[in-house]
This record gives structure tokens, sequence and C-alpha cells, in this order.
């Protein structure tokens, strides 16, 4: 997110409460003192040290430049803000691979759009929120096609678990309540009734447009409108639309219809000549077993390959971190499989899908767009296997160009 961060300091003791925290030597640091930190190294500075904005200048240009004269990857990023966008550009990003919608809703004076939509009872509550979030949405779609510059720009569907966006304090339950006109005690029944044991095999990705198709309705409206928006402006915009979690093609072909019948009609009340691509992300286990079929509908792939590996292995994305650290110890597993892919398992899986999509459609356009998409012996794996791009988060751009770059001189393709 271009904020630096030191994770797994396991020995510092904090005290939360009285916002403190003391490390192994016994030095306390309070709020308000500064420290440093090196996110490259872990290295953290008990000091105010001066820092400059990364920029891709001088002899790094030079080396940037020279790894891309070789590169057949293309680079893109992931970025759901238009300041992240303009950070992956500069860093020579050559699109967008993955835009996360919901991640534009996070921000406080969103959230309550987001909340009524997902707890409304009715199709005309739902509309009357989807109303809200439209104009928000295409604003942020205008601006990351303006940053991208006529770049590809994939833009995914709703996707989360919908508790990552439920209220559960009584408080914010008895706001929302009031923002829609509900009773307390009917609202908070809502919200228990969406309560999942396991929200990450749960409502998400393209189930929830299953569910309310006027949610793939409005956010492809959104992502038309916008386009026809910047393309008067003088852009060549192509938006790429993508489908989250799909198992089965008769799903994706269910979403598909609700995106290219909205899609046509926006197009032509605008009276516009516009073209856009559908596409899905592999990412459930199934959809690479059926690759083939999946490929009939969709023009392009993205490998999700952060849920690739949760379902692949069977453990949790969100939890794995906890017993990981005794499969490292104990000699079983080498390094984390969310960062670094698994190439035994989760690769064979993408290979085959590579394999069988092309099967089926010759021009299937390929990319992955998991964690994976910025770690340099992952992107080298997506390089062999034939993928057309990888995306990863801005800051790991240049390494990501570097990277495929050295993949493409130690594997000609
Ligand atoms: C993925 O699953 O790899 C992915 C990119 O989607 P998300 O991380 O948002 O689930
Ligand atoms: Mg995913």
């Amino acid at each position: 997110m271009g904020t630096c961060c030191v994770a797994g300091c396991g020995e510092i003791t904090v005290n939360e409460a009285e916002e403190f925290f003391v490390l192994p030597d016994g030095r306390k640091v309070t709020k308000g003192e500064w420290i440093s930190l090196d996110g490259s190294t872990g290295n953290v500075y008990g000091e105010k040290i001066p820092t400059v904005e990364a920029s891709v200048s001088g002899n790094f240009a030079t080396l940037m430049k020279w790894a891309d004269e070789y590169r057949v990857l293309k680079v893109r990023t992931n970025a759901d803000t238009p300041k992240d966008a303009k950070q992956a550009y500069e860093f020579g990003a050559q699109g967008i691979g993955l835009c996360r919608t919901e991640h534009m809703f996070f921000a406080p004076d969103r959230i309550m759009a987001i909340r009524e939509m997902i707890v409304s009872k009715t199709p005309e509550q739902r509309a009357k929120a989807l109303e809200k979030i439209l104009p928000m949405q295409q604003g942020d779609f205008e601006g990351l096609y303006r940053e991208m510059k006529g770049y590809p720009v994939t833009i995914r569907l709703l996707d989360p678990p919908l508790h990552e966006f439920l209220p559960h304090e009584d408080e914010e339950i008895e706001a929302l309540a009031k923002e829609m006109g509900m009773k307390f005690d009917e609202l908070k029944a809502v919200v228990e009734n969406l309560h999942e044991f396991n929200p990450m095999m749960g409502h998400r990705g393209c189930r929830l447009d299953v569910t309310f198709p006027e949610i793939g309705a409005m956010q492809t409206r959104a992502i038309i409108q916008a386009a026809i928006t910047v393309n008067k402006e003088g852009m060549h915009v192509v938006p790429e639309i993508m489908v989250p979690l799909v198992g089965e093609v008769k799903e994706l072909k269910y979403v598909k219809d609700i995106i290219v019948k909205t899609a046509d009609e926006v197009i032509k009340a605008a009276g516009v000549d516009l073209k856009y691509s559908v596409g899905t992300m592999i990412e459930i286990p199934r959809a690479a077993l059926t690759a083939d079929e999946i490929a009939v509908e969709a023009e392009f792939f993205s490998f999700g390959t952060n849920d690739l590996t949760q379902m692949t292995f069977g453990f949790s994305r969100d939890d794995a971190g906890k017993f990981l650290g005794d499969y490292y110890s104990k000699k079983i597993y080498e390094s984390d499989p969310f960062a670094k892919l698994d190439q035994v398992g989760v690769g064979k899986l993408v290979e085959m899908s590579v394999k069988l999509g092309r099967g089926t459609r010759p021009d299937l356009h390929l990319g992955i767009c998991g964690e994976h998409g910025g770690n340099p012996p992952s992107v080298e794996f997506c390089h062999r296997v034939g993928l057309d791009y990888v995306s990863c988060s801005p800051f790991r751009v240049p390494i990501a160009r570097l990277a495929a770059a050295q993949a493409a001189i130690k594997f000609p393709r």
C-alpha cells in the first residue's frame, strides 16, 4: 500500500492501552516518538531518518530499460485507487491487472452505502443503495483509466466475503438502522442472519451476482459509463470486466449475460462504439480442472493464486501463518506458498489451465494477479508456462520487470 511495514516482530511487547512498546533489551518507545523502518531489511531505527520518494531514475532507470528490452511478459499492477495507479505507472506498469472494487468502499464516507446494499431486504432497498454507489464507482474508474493513459484496465466485480463490511458494534448497527429507516432489532437480526461459519468459502465472488444480479449490473454500468466519459476526452479505453471465484462455466455464463446485456444497453443509449471484454479469474481448483469449458465464455483468464493456493492446499490464507512456522522448521515446506508459488501443486493447475484454455480459445489472454505476480521465482514460472502478463502491487513493478527479463534470458520463448 506504499506504507512501510515490518511484520512478525514477536520479540517486542506492545502495551496498546498505555500506547508504548518495549524492545527485548528493555528500551521503551512511547507514542509520539520517532522510529524509522526499512521494509527491505526489516531494520528498525530509534530515530527519524530522512527519506525520499522512490522513483525510477539514474542507473536504476538504465537497468530497467535494459530489462524491458529482453522481457516478453508484460507487467501490470494491482491498483484500486488513482493514487496507486499513478505510482505504478511511474514504476513502468503497462496496465491494471486487478482492480479490487471492494477496496473502494472502506472509506468512512462510503462504507455506509455498501452496508446498506448488503443488508437490504428488498430489491427496492438494494436499488436505492446501489444508486448511491454507482456515481462513486464511476468516478473511481474514470480516475483509474486516466492514470493508466490508455493501457488496459481489468476491473473485477465485487468479491469479498460480506462479513468484511458488516457493522458489528451495536452503535454501528444503530446508525445504519437510522439511515435505512429500520428498527435496531430488525437490522441486528439481518446482520446475524448473514453470519457465515466459513466466509472465505461462503457467499462471495460471482455467487453474490448470482443472488443479486443488480450488483453486477450496477458495476458494469459504472465501468462502461466511465470508459465512455474518458474516451470522449480522447482516450481509447477497452475495459476488461472480470468475474471472480468462478468454478463452473454456467455460473460464469449467468453473470456474463448480465454484464453483456447491461454494457450493450449503456453503449447503445450513449450512441457510441465501445469495445469491452469479459473474462474470469481462475482461483478455484474446479475452474482450473474445467478450464476448457470456462474458456468458451471467458475472453481472458487471470490466475488468482491467493485463493488458488488457499483452496488447493486447503488452508486458510488468514490463519495459515499460525502454523506454517512449524512446517518450515520441520522442513516440510521450504517457504510460504502464499508468497512463492507452489509450482509442483498449484503450478500444475495453472499450467493445465493454460493448455486447456488455449485449446478452446487459442487467443485466450492470460495473466496472474495473485501476490505471486511480484515474486521473482513465480514470475519466472509465469514466463515459462506462457502467460502474457503478471500483475503485482505498485512497488513491486520494477522487480517484476527485472524478473521477467531474467526469465526471458534463461528460457527463450
Ligand atoms: C487471488 O485470490 O489471488 C486474488 C487476486 O484475489 P483476492 O486476493 O482479492 O482474493
Ligand atoms: Mg481471490
